[in-house]
């Protein structure tokens, strides 16, 4: 097992992070002046962390920089504060799906403009929304294309059914889907077509290339090592590069508790260990995501990515 990965999957299954008393840094997400939450990089990586009086991680400052102790004790070293600007440090992430409307081309560019200037911007995420129809996401994306015509953007196909080839030919670089499991015992209790995305997964590929297409994937369903395993495998042989999440949201797990009864947590020394076989595999299979700047893959606050976290 990776021990950047095992670091990384402590911080994202973790609790919250406790700052030293009086400490504030204006790069910190606040609530009524109060700070909520942070991201934290160190080495190659970093992660976002919610931020209380009763974490299990707490920051300490010393004479050599800033630290993160795990229930009192020495864990992290070289850890710095990273501005958050939108949804990510250094991806734009537009969402045109907005509380029940869809943003208007003129606000979608305006606010990619705004980011642009504020940010130095590694990836574009475009995101739909139930009402988003395939035109006006076109339109967006091609206007996205013309502001940032050296800014890799990443789609994701919220609506199934757009065109991928004109989502390539207007501009987009990379392309996401998720499928919440792909084990196929899993998908008969929740009703999924695993045999239908992964088809669009492989017509993602032969349009986007290799390297460029993500499939965001939970574990914690109840699934044994090895039909993960098996998943990671199928996917990366198909060149498809796995996003792998813990599932975490309370909604979710009650969800699917309600079908398939009491789930039992993923540790991070599960999550990180089946990150090291998804990174593995990808090697095997000639997978780098290199070319893959946006979306998760380019954000890397809540997921663990191959070769650029570990
Ligand atoms: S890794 Fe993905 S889900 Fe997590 S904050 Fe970044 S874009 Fe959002």
């Amino acid at each position: 097992m990776d021990n950047d990965a095992l670091v990384k999957a402590k911080l994202i299954l973790g609790g919250d992070v406790i700052l030293p008393e009086g400490f504030d840094d204006e790069r910190l997400d606040h609530i009524d002046g109060r700070p909520v939450s942070g991201v934290f990089t160190f080495g190659n990586t970093m992660v976002r962390k919610r931020i209380s009086g009763t974490g299990e991680f707490q920051l300490n400052v010393t004479d050599d920089g800033m630290e993160i102790l795990h229930e009192g004790k020495p864990f992290l070293k070289g850890v710095r504060i990273k501005q958050m600007f939108c949804h990510s440090p250094d991806i734009a992430v537009i969402s045109l799906g907005k509380k029940g409307r869809t943003m208007d081309t003129t606000e979608a560019v305006d606010l990619l403009k705004k980011y642009a200037n504020e940010m130095d911007l590694t990836g574009i995420s475009l995101h739909g929304g139930a009402d988003c129809t395939e035109e006006h996401y076109i339109e967006v994306l091609k206007e996205f294309r013309t502001i940032c015509p050296d800014t890799h953007i990443g789609v994701a196909r919220t609506t199934e059914g757009y065109d991928l080839e004109r989502l390539k030919n207007a501009g987009a670089d990379n392309f996401k889907t998720t499928c919440t499991s792909f084990v196929p015992r899993i998908c008969d209790v929740l009703g999924i077509d695993h045999q239908e995305k992964l088809e669009s997964l492989k017509q993602a590929v032969r349009v986007f290339g290799k390297g460029n297409v993500v499939t965001t994937t939970y574990i914690g369903l109840g699934e044994t090592d090895e039909e993960i395993e098996n998943v990671i495998e199928m996917l990366c042989s198909n060149g498809i590069m796995p996003d792998v999440k813990v599932v975490k949201a309370k909604v979710m797990i009650k969800e699917m508790e309600s079908k398939m009864g009491k789930l039992i947590p993923t540790t991070p020394e599960r999550y990180a260990r089946i990150a090291t076989i998804l990174k593995n595999k990808m090697k095997s299979y000639g997978l780098k995501p290199d070319t893959y700047t946006t979306m998760c893959y380019g954000c890397r606050l809540c997921t663990l990515v191959p070769f650029k976290d570990f």
